[in-house]
């Protein structure tokens, strides 16, 4: 099921796209020569961020199925790349529901693969934007149960989102919207981790004409403000695992946690 902004848009092969720029990152096909020469500039370690941010994503979906969470709604999905939410969850809860939602148009042209789930499952794909919190929920609401705890994915979101356009407002009223017993799952490239290069990921993508606003600890923080975090707390995507499934030892300059609604 496919919901949200009616009418198709054209998919913009002038400029950079963060959906497309990213598959580039991952080694994906879905993207023009625009978003792989913003690609081409950035330093080989965005490649590995993109690559160890996916990872997380994975490690904790799958950590979240295994404690019983069986809904999910993922706000900036991307260009489906296997294994996608929805396949981590089902091999583990095989009637999982996940509502998918990203506002670039390029992946609701590929919105098919998102929708391919287990039989017992059900997954919808909402085509809009993080910024209006509750047309998303509205159309969420036909998959979701919002009386059941949600896990709600944000990753590699919200540093697209700049301190002018309500941020942690944004993330608020989404988790106000969920029961207690909710999660939030995020990730978020970081300012002060690697500072220069940050700065010149950063200069790069403003080039290509995509703002980013990559936040400091403190700034990232902030999202889970309220929530308790679970072990092992907000640390880099290289180090947040569960159950001894170790990743290999490996510097990260993006942050990542999970955290439970009280
Ligand atoms: N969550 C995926 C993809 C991250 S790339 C992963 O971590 O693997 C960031 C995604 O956020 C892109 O697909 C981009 O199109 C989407 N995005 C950026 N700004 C958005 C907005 N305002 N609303 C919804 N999605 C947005």
């Amino acid at each position: 099921m496919t919901t949200g902004t009616p009418g198709p848009r054209q998919i913009d092969t002038s400029t950079a796209h963060p959906a497309r720029v990213y598959d580039w990152l991952l080694g994906g096909k879905d993207n023009y020569p625009v978003d792989e020469a913003v690609g081409q500039r950035l330093p080989a370690e965005a490649a590995a961020g993109a690559r160890q941010n996916r990872a997380f994503m994975n490690r904790a979906v799958a950590w979240l199925a295994a404690q019983g969470v069986d809904q999910f709604l993922d706000i900036g999905t991307g260009i489906p790349t296997e294994p996608n939410l929805h396949q981590i969850v089902q091999r583990i809860v095989p009637t999982a529901r996940i509502v998918y939602t990203d506002n670039d148009p390029i992946v609701l042209r590929h919105a098919e693969a998102l929708l391919v789930g287990r039989p017992e499952g059900a997954t919808q794909y909402v085509e809009a934007d993080v910024r209006d919190p509750a047309a998303i929920i509205k159309n969420a609401r036909q998959t979701l149960d919002f009386d059941r705890p949600i896990a709600l994915s944000l990753i590699a979101l919200m540093h697209f989102i700049n301190d002018d356009q309500d941020p942690y407002g944004l993330v608020s009223n989404l988790l106000a919207t969920l029961p207690s017993g909710s999660y939030l799952v995020l990730s978020h490239a970081s300012s002060d981790i690697f500072p220069e290069l940050s700065a010149q990921v950063t200069a790069e993508y403003a080039k290509g004409g995509i703002r980013l606003g990559f936040r400091d600890r403190a700034g990232v923080e902030r999202f889970f403000e309220g929530l308790e975090l679970v072990e092992p707390g907000l640390v880099t995507a290289t180090e947040w695992f569960k159950d001894g499934e170790a990743p290999a030892p490996e510097e990260s300059g993006i942050y990542a946690g999970v955290a439970r609604l009280p």
